[in-house]
This record gives C-alpha cells, structure tokens and sequence, in this order.
C-alpha cells in the first residue's frame, strides 16, 4: 500500500491534469481568484479574510468585473463552509471564477477544489487573468536527494541536487604536491611523498563525505572528475559501504570545484531519469514475466480490468499516462436512466453535441442531457483505491512504459487471485 502516499505516481497524475486545466483557463482582468488555505488556520479566519477582501471588491470601478470578483468570492465563502473543520491535512487549494466559453458575454462560475500532496505552509490569495498554480506546480518536481561529489588530485565539493535545487556543502583542497621534482631527493622517494600525500587526501576526503552525506536521506550518489582518481577513491576503502552501495554513476568531469558540480549534474540528466524509471520498469516487468508464464494473473483491456477492480480481484493497476480516453455519463430526465460510455478525449466535444438528439434506452425520451465526465484513468484509479489495490500511472519514458502502451493500450492488472474473466 506503499502508493497511499501523496507522492504516488496517481497523485502526481491527477495533480498534472488538474494543472493543465487550470492552466487553461483565462479571464479578462482580475476576476479569475486563487485561494491557498494551510491545514492548521481554523475556516473562520479564512472566511472572515474573505468578507473582507468583499468589502475591497465593492470598490472595483467596472461594474462587471465587480460582479464576478464578488461571485467567486461568495463561491469560495461557500466551499469553505461545506468544508467546515474538516481541512485536508494539507490544507486546500480552490480556484473559481467567471470563464468565457466563447467570447465576452459567454463568461461561466467555474470553481476547481484541489487536496495538494503536500502541506500549503501560509494562506495566498490572488486575484488575476489567471488561476496562480505555482506552489501546486512546485509540488510536482521530483524530491529526492542525490549526493553529488568531484573530485582529482587538486580538490573535492560535496552538493545535493534535490529536484532543481543545488546545495553546495562543502569543498576542500588537497594539497598533493605537483609532480614536478625540483630536484634533491631522489625521484622515487618523491613520488613516495607525493602518492602518500594523495592517500592522506583520499582518506580526510572519504571521512569529510561520511560526516556529510550518512546522515542525509541521499537516494543515490554520482562521482564526477577528471582522470582515474574518481574510480580509484570510488573503489577504495575511502568511502562508508552504505555510501558505496549508493553510487550510481561515474562520470568525466573537468573540474573538482563548484564548476565540477555544475557539469556533472548537466551530465547526470539521463542517469537522474533512469533511477526515476526504475520503479515503473520493474512493475512493467512484473507483468509481462506474468503473462509469459501464463500465471492467470495478469488482464488488460478497459472492460476486462473494469471488471476485475469491481470484484476487487486487483493487487496492482496498471495505466499509462497516454490513455487520453474519458467516461462519461449520459441522464435522462424523464426516468433517470444514466447511460455510461467511454470515448476518446478529442471525441468529446462532437459528443456533447450529440446528446440532445439521442434517446433514452428505457423510456425512449429524448430529454437526455450530458451530466458528468471523467478521465478514465482517475476513475479506474479511484476504483482501484476503493478496493485497496496500488495504482501506478507510467510514462512511455522508458522501453517497457512504451511498450506497456502500445501493447496493451496502457490499462492492465496484476491480480490477487484468478478467476475467469
Ligand atoms: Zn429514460
């Protein structure tokens, strides 16, 4: 149940497409109001806040922009107080404001409700052309730490890399004499002093990046620098084994100082990647070794995995992040028959117009209107949640995530038990 945490690749789906819409959405001057509220500010303070950002709006010269400011303030009044005490432990992010379908005129209320998957730490608020989406946007870079150290004879500087952020820690010379003898003691007696030198320096080195990075939650390690020194001090006896077992990549680099850093995590981008595949190709895995031992445990398709989350057969759910497909429903308003159908996304559109000429299944009416839409893999996803499956939403980033997408349309599952579909 590891992917119950907001962090889970569903989550940062659901997150990425409620972004896109957002992002969408335009207005004419400020009317379109975004509102971050913490988890620990009781909604009283938040709705008094608001009755006085009302009183402020009462100002605003043009009479309609007035009128939507005010109307998407109420609407927000409104959800906070269905919300009552009961805030995300997150806190909440809503949206709302007055959209133009087509032109002015053909402005629409729109309200959006997002849970963020991580804490909102103060409350915002904006009013603007457009939603303001950064901290969720924020939200979705990657945070896991990476160790990052260069070294040569001439130096070392520790960094992490967390998402896009760099923090230097720490970068220290190594004082190895040049090879160059300047005459006097014999030569192999100075090179003696000078590889003894170098061994020191590996040695404080090795200590310097233990102090550091053991107590760090490092994900993984990448050593950069010029030469053959990055290898050999990786290899040696410099390094705590649980940093050892961490390293994963070696890499050319020119530089053993802030320089160096820079390079190696240009360098790193595709080695970053892979480490963020490596779960997603491991599930992908997972089910085809399944399907080619013919375990019974394994089914794809919409209809065959539909089925078998509503019998809570599902271990694990499959979806690719390309099924750009959406269910929607269909109500008539004569005997409240709902009519379910999934269509592509483009689709939609000419669907919705389609609707006022269809007629009911049961009653033959056609008073059927278009009453809910939503994308296929949050539904299944939620499905899936209900029945306490995991889900994971892949990328077709990596071999086995393109191939999970064009072999299998992108919907499958691992099953707890078989049974006959
Ligand atoms: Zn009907």
């Amino acid at each position: 149940m590891s992917d119950l945490t907001p962090k889970g690749s569903f989550e940062r789906y659901k997150l990425r497409r409620m972004l896109k819409i957002l992002k969408s959405k335009k207005g004419y001057h400020t009317e379109l109001t975004s509102l971050y509220i913490p988890a620990d500010k009781p909604i009283s303070d938040t709705t008094n806040y608001l009755k006085q950002e009302q009183g402020q709006a009462a100002n605003i010269k043009s009479k309609t922009t007035r009128k939507v400011v005010l109307d998407s303030i109420t609407k927000l009044i409104q959800v906070l107080i269905k919300y009552g005490r009961e805030v995300p432990p997150t806190g909440l992010a809503l949206f709302s404001g007055a959209i133009p379908q087509n032109g002015p005129g053909s402005e629409k209320m729109e309200m959006y409700t997002v849970i963020p998957p991580e804490k909102i730490e103060t409350r915002q608020y904006y009013c603007a052309s457009e939603f303001y989406i950064e901290p969720l946007e924020d939200m979705l870079i990657e945070k896991d730490v990476y160790g990052l150290i260069v070294i040569d004879r001439s130096g070392l500087t520790l960094a992490t890399l967390s998402g896009n952020k760099k923090n230097i820690i720490e970068n220290m010379g190594a004082n190895i004499p040049s090879k160059h003898h300047a005459g006097g003691q014999s030569q192999r007696r100075y090179e003696r002093l000078i590889e003894q030198a170098a061994h020191e320096f590996y040695v404080r080195a090795g200590e310097h990046i233990n102090n550091q990075f053991l107590d760090l939650p490092i994900q993984g390690i990448i050593i950069g620098g010029g030469g053959p020194t990055k290898e050999y001090f990786a290899n040696g006896d410099y390094l705590d084994y649980r940093l050892k077992e961490k390293i994963i990549g070696i890499i050319d680099i020119g530089y053993s100082d802030e320089q160096g850093i820079n390079d190696l995590i240009r360098k790193s981008q595709d080695l970053l990647h892979n480490v963020q595949l490596i779960k997603e190709k491991q599930i992908i895995q997972k089910f085809l070794s399944h399907l080619a031992r013919d375990t019974g445990l394994v089914t794809y398709g919409e209809k065959e995995v539909r089925r078998a989350l509503q019998m809570g057969a599902v271990d694990i759910l499959l979806l690719s992040d390309k099924v750009d497909i959406v269910r929607v429903s269909v109500k008539c308003s004569n005997c409240g028959n709902i009519e379910e159908k999934t269509i592509k996304n483009e689709d939609l559109e000419a669907y919705e117009k389609m609707v006022s000429n269809m007629t009911c299944e049961k009653c033959n009416s056609s008073n059927m209107y278009f009453e809910d839409t939503i994308d296929l893999v949050e539904e299944l996803g939620e499905l899936a949640r209900v029945s306490g499956a995991d889900v994971e939403v892949f990328s077709t980033d990596s071999e086995e995530g393109a191939q999970f997408w064009s072999a299998f349309k992108g919907i499958g599952a691992i099953l707890r038990y078989k049974f006959d579909n």
